[in-house]
């Protein structure tokens, strides 16, 4: 594990930045510096270019603008990322962004969250957050242990997008770090976007849109919305809206396959109970076998792994286009579960599999750095010498 401390050239600017804002909002910074209305398309056509196609991070690079507006912007405006606090890149390749956000109100502290990108040979995945910690406790969950603090606004969400591509170097005009695990093939460094760090997404739901709109739209970063995944514990309401409005993939984090059980393990089960979750998975907009439907199925040793469970599992998603992944647990200091045993995640894969489900079961990543699913939590820093080597034995062990 290597971990860089220390300051992005980007330290926030006490000027608002107009890095992450939609095409809409971009309209709204310009007219208030006096932009004439009749030419705010067009400059804002000309800003989303410099700021999200070719991700420069200072006014003077945009030459097609003309100086005196380049001069004025840079006046009232910064093009500032969330701030780089820590970056820890792991044994594996996995890179965790730990991102402080300048303070709400005078004298608070800063917020921080994270994110997490994960290479692969062929493609890359970046994991968002979408709310400093998290309202909901599933009782499994790292994050749901902090105390929540508020929704993150829509360019901060797409700011975790622009930092994680400055810091691997996908702009066209950057270069590329030297790092073998890093996608080698030629296309995008960062192909997918799934919102599994810190948060609920669909507690968040006006702003993950809007963030989802600036990330894929076609003229800037451009990384369509069958490539982005929201993952929900399952609010039942915003589902049918996420499928019609933003247009993305849905993840479900299903984790049991009876409600005693999938009460204590995702509370909000209570509200929302698995039949009327699975209801809303049917009429999902746009589900079909091409555009599958994602369970998220964590592996608890002894809670939820037995092969009935399985079979239960493929019996109630039977008629929905799903996929299905089996996650083994992580574990967090403090944590009352473990993860199941190779053999008993086996057996259950097979059990999947035979009932015609491709059932990866997604490697636990970047253990090292405590970045996998679920352990996101801004205290991580902190933890103790003696906790981090516990840690790196574990991600020796994988
Ligand atoms: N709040 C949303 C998205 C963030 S959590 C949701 O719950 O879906 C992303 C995924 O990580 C969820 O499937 C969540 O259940 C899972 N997860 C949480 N803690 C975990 C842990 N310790 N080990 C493995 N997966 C975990
Ligand atoms: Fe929140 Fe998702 Fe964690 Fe549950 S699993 S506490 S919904 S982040």
């Amino acid at each position: 594990m290597q971990t860089v401390s220390g300051h992005s050239a980007t330290a926030p600017a006490a000027k608002p930045s107009l890095a992450g804002l939609s095409r809409a909002a971009l309209a709204e910074a310009l007219e208030k510096i006096g932009v004439p209305k009749n030419q705010l398309r067009m400059r804002v056509g000309q800003l989303w270019h410099w700021i999200y196609f070719r991700g420069v991070q200072d006014f003077a690079a945009m030459t097609s603008v003309s100086k005196d507006l380049r001069a004025l912007l840079s006046e009232h405006y910064s093009l500032a990322r969330p701030e780089v606090v820590v970056e820890q890149v792991s044994t594996d390749g996995t890179r965790k962004w730990l991102l402080r956000l300048p303070a709400d109100t005078p004298g608070e502290k800063p917020h921080e969250i994270e994110a997490v990108y994960i290479p692969e040979s062929d493609r890359g995945t970046l994991c968002i957050s979408s709310q400093i910690g998290c309202t909901l406790n599933c009782s499994f969950c790292h994050t749901g242990t902090q105390r929540m603090v508020r929704n993150l606004t829509a360019a901060e969400i797409v700011g975790q997008v622009m930092v994680a591509r400055d810091r691997i170097g996908e702009w066209p005009d950057a270069a590329k770090p030297d790092d073998r695990n890093l996608p080698q093939r030629e296309g995008r460094m960062i192909s997918n976007i799934v919102f599994m760090g810190m948060g609920e997404p669909l507690y968040n739901f006006d702003n993950v849109r809007e963030a989802v709109d600036t990330i894929a739209d076609g003229e800037g970063i451009a990384i369509g919305k069958r490539k982005i995944t929201v993952s929900t514990s399952g609010v039942v309401p915003m589902i049918e809206p996420l499928g019609r409005d933003a247009g993305t993939m849905l993840a479900i984090s299903l984790h049991a396959v009876r409600d005693d059980l999938r009460d204590e393990l995702v509370p909000l089960n209570r509200k929302y109970p698995i039949r009327e979750l699975l209801d809303a998975c049917r009429s999902y907009p746009g589900a079909s076998n091409a555009k599958r439907i994602t369970f998220e199925y964590v592996m608890l040793k002894g809670v939820n792994d037995t092969p009935d469970d399985a079979k239960a599992l493929v019996k109630l998603l039977k008629g929905i286009p799903a996929k299905i992944n089996l996650i083994p647990f992580n574990p967090w200091p403090g944590t009352r579960y473990e993860c199941s045993d190779w053999n008993t995640i086996e057996s259950f894969s097979e059990i999947v599999f035979r009932a015609g489900y491709a059932s990866p079961v997604r490697t636990p990543r970047g253990r090292d750095i405590l970045a996998a699913c679920g352990q996101l939590k801004s205290e991580t820093q902190k933890l103790s010498a003696r906790e981090r080597m516990a840690l790196r034995a574990m991600a020796m062990t994988d």
